[in-house]
């Protein structure tokens, strides 16, 4: 099973990802749960929501890293930030999510409005899609898009609530 929580930032994909896990790891199961090492915001080794929430987590380079620390005995694995995986994360859920459940969270638009890195592909492939909505900070509406208040070439700048803001389609400009 392939369950992809996705959205704009401040939406709450990690808070809603912490909560799948930790409802797993009530029902004993034996969870994994990784994030990219690139994001260091708030810990190295934890998933940390902005409400501050947090699972044990492992930081990873990339996919190859996550097939190391994959044992038979897992029953549950969770991902954040997919965004920032190589697009063999895909064939690496792709056969996982056969056996065990599998939980993704990551942005499925850059702050350009495109699709980022393999989300399309995660979720077009998923049994499951959770897609949730922050405030906008302009109007209050339901904000699906993420406005870079800093000029920057790069696709998503880590580092979040000074940068960006949730804004709704009509506040938003790219
Ligand atoms: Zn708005």
């Amino acid at each position: 099973m392939l369950e992809v929580i996705c959205g704009g930032m401040f939406a709450g994909k990690s808070e809603q990802l912490i909560h799948r896990l930790k409802r797993a790891s009530y029902a004993n199961k034996k969870i994994v749960a990784f994030k990219p090492a690139i994001d260091n915001r708030y810990s190295v080794e934890e998933i940390a929501s902005h409400s501050g929430q947090t699972f044990r987590s492992i930081a990873v380079k990339n996919t190859f890293d996550m097939t190391e620390h994959i044992t038979n005995d897992i029953d549950v694995i969770g991902i954040d930030e997919a965004q920032f995986f190589d697009p063999f994360i895909v064939e690496f859920v792709e056969i996982l999510s056969k056996k065990i459940d599998i939980y993704v969270a990551g942005l499925d638009l850059d702050s350009a409005g495109k699709p980022f890195g393999s989300m399309p592909h995660l979720l077009a492939i998923a049994d499951k899609v959770t897609k949730i909505s922050a405030v906008c900070m302009k109007c209050g509406a339901d904000a699906t898009r993420s406005q870079r208040l800093v000029a920057s070439t790069e696709q998503v700048l880590v580092g979040a609530k000074d940068s960006y803001e949730a804004r709704c389609r009509k506040c938003w400009t790219p």
